[in-house]
């Protein structure tokens, strides 16, 4: 969906929901919906989440306080550098074609630890060389841009992650195709709060 004005309209809908609720967040006027007990029982039968969110593991970056939203709103996959892995896509799968979620988002953030620590290179103990491996391509891409690095690369690894996605076969392809689900690349920085539609 590079076009955000030919998002189906639920998708359309729910977006705007969002970013109105991050807006409220980036000078402090949260509503804080949904995080009653009420709600707790409310869903306690069975979840309707409005969207599902593959973001970064990052402890600053919680989509529900981003977003202003509550229990039950959001479905989440967050990995460090929101990298797309094979069980991330499943859980994913499950939102868009169980759950009928109308929106999926990758978010990437800016002063991404995974994405500083993959640009400074060298060698990762343990399994943390899987993170700096998935995040190459996007420094790759970005190398010799102006501006950033870390950020550039968060940017466009948050589109490579989107597009990978709206193209994954054999679910959400399909899914996207017909206007079930839509697929947007998104960019929230930290300082600001603010949260931006990459495409
Ligand atoms: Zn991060």
């Amino acid at each position: 969906m590079s076009d955000a004005s030919a998002m189906p309209e639920k998708a359309r809908e729910v977006l705007d929901l969002l970013l109105a609720g991050n807006q409220r967040y980036i000078p402090g006027a949260y509503r804080h919906p949904h995080q009653s007990p009420e709600r707790r029982s409310e869903i306690s039968e069975g979840q309707h989440p409005i969207a599902a969110v593959l973001t970064c593991s990052d402890s600053r970056v919680s989509p529900e306080l981003i977003f202003d939203r509550g229990l039950g709103d959001l479905f989440e996959v967050r990995v460090a550098g929101n990298a797309l892995g094979d069980l991330g896509l499943g859980s994913l799968e499950f939102a868009a074609a169980h759950l009928d979620v109308p929106l999926l988002i990758v978010l990437g953030h800016s002063k991404c630890g995974a994405m500083i620590g993959a640009a400074a290179g060298g060698e990762h103990e343990g399994h943390i060389g899987s993170v700096v491996a998935a995040l190459r391509p996007a420094l790759d891409e970005v190398q010799g841009h102006p501006g950033d690095l870390v950020d550039n690369a968060a940017r466009a690894n948050a589109r490579r992650v989107a597009r990978e996605l709206r193209e994954s076969e054999p679910l959400i392809s399909e899914l996207v195709a017909v206007g079930r689900t839509a697929v947007v690349a998104a960019y929230y920085d930290i300082d600001t709060g603010g949260v931006e539609i990459l495409e």
